[in-house]
């Protein structure tokens, strides 16, 4: 069957390149980074050339960076790194709109005797920085607000964020899962202290991610066990992975602009074609300040899901929201603290391409979205409504 990937802030494909970088880290060299050994120590060489890659995509000091399991660990490694290094500061401040593995955490927190200020944003998705500057205060440990939003694409201002973040003497967090290879990034120059990516939404395998910890924060580690990445992160190396991003990395540097245009036109296109073809359309999130590669679509009185259904019948992979929520009825938590209104937040899908989507993929999907959407209208209960409505207008104005 044809299948239609435009499910990449989900997941991407690993690239044919990272692939062949990894494989011989399954066959040959399967030594211990950490061994006295030669056969080890070349390991160890390779871990440090993906350090090297990494740090250079960000700007970063390969010093910098401590690797880890993946994304979720990278923000609870960050978020609990500062606050058992700060044991008298118990206040964070995060938004609304976070990634679970960020969103969940201060929620648990907050169980736990922490003191959460939880920002919320406009009906764009974006915060109001008066706002985060009135809830920092002497005892807030640690600011905690991702770069772009897993399910609308959203930026925020982060280096506005951290410029807020430092003048009142607080540290910066950032889950920047989503916009690690496919913004760019310089660290080099910025306000933020800790951000936190993950290998398998660049390209990447699954279960690898990283830690970027600027110098000189004081940070306690979160896995404690061996004195692996500098006593940061204990437990051996998931070695493969790490040579997998770091290649993953040097890729994403590589082609960043040319697919930066390239995606945006074909997530144009699309959009703009959902908008003219589809009923009552509307785009959630800011339209500029947002990934070049996402869309978040509602439509009024259809199901997000049965949407995903039918597409998924064509072939078409996309998601009603963050991909650990899907699967749950549960109504977007990005969506509802945006206030859009409940009809539209069930009847919305993301659509995100990567590198690999063409403009056919976006040609077949403009084919068959529309009919489905109006397929779902006319079963549902508000379609056959409007329906009936239409036909006594049209029987009226003929009278
Ligand atoms: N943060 C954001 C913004 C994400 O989109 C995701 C994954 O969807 C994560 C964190 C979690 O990353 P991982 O799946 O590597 O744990």
């Amino acid at each position: 069957m044809k299948v239609v990937y435009t499910d990449n802030n989900a997941t991407t494909m690993v690239a044919p390149e990272v692939v062949e970088a990894m494989l011989p880290y399954f066959r040959e060299y399967y030594g211990n980074p950490s061994s006295m050994h030669t056969f080890g120590g070349q390991v160890a060489k390779k871990i440090d050339t993906a350090r090297q890659q990494v740090a250079e995509l960000i700007g970063a000091n390969p010093e910098e960076i401590v690797f880890t399991s993946c994304g979720t660990e990278s923000d609870n490694a960050a978020i609990w790194g500062i606050l058992r290094a700060n044991p008298h500061k118990r206040h964070i401040v995060t938004s609304r709109v976070e990634h679970p593995a960020v969103y969940n955490l201060c929620k648990y927190l907050a169980q736990s005797g922490y003191h959460v200020t939880e920002l919320g944003v406009d009906s764009n998705g974006m915060l109001n920085l008066n706002e985060l500057a009135d809830a920092v205060r002497e005892d807030t440990a640690i600011v905690s607000i991702m770069y772009a939003n897993n399910e609308t694409g959203v930026i925020f201002p982060i280096e506005e964020i951290g410029s807020i973040v430092k003048q009142k003497g607080s540290i910066l967090h950032t889950d920047a899962v989503q916009a690690v290879g496919k913004i760019p990034l310089d660290l080099s120059k910025s306000t933020i202290d800790l951000l936190t990516l993950s290998g398998h939404k660049l390209h990447a395998p699954k279960g690898v991610g990283a830690l970027f910890v600027r110098k000189g924060i004081t940070f306690s580690p979160f896995i404690i066990g061996g004195h692996q990445e500098k006593n940061r992160r204990g437990g051996t190396e998931n070695v493969p992975s790490i040579i997998g991003l770091g290649k993953a990395c040097e890729l994403a540097k590589k082609f960043m602009s040319e697919e930066n245009t390239r995606v945006k036109q074909l997530r144009d296109k699309l959009e703009n074609e959902m908008l003219k073809r589809a009923p009552d359309p509307r785009v959630n999130g800011h339209r500029t300040q947002r990934l070049p590669n996402t869309t978040n679509l509602s439509f009024e009185f259809v199901e997000g899901e049965a949407i995903l259904l039918l597409l998924n019948e064509k072939g078409i992979c996309a998601s009603s929201g963050s991909a650990c929520t899907s699967g749950s009825l549960e109504p977007s938590h990005v969506l509802r603290a945006m206030g859009v209104p409940f009809t539209a937040v069930h009847g919305s899908i993301r659509l995100s391409l990567s590198r690999y989507n063409t403009m056919d993929d976006v040609d077949y999907i403009i084919e068959h979205l529309p009919p489905i959407l109006r397929r779902l209208r006319e079963i549902s209960p508000y379609g056959r409504e409007t329906k009936v409505k239409e036909q006594t207008e049209r029987i009226s104005a003929r009278a």
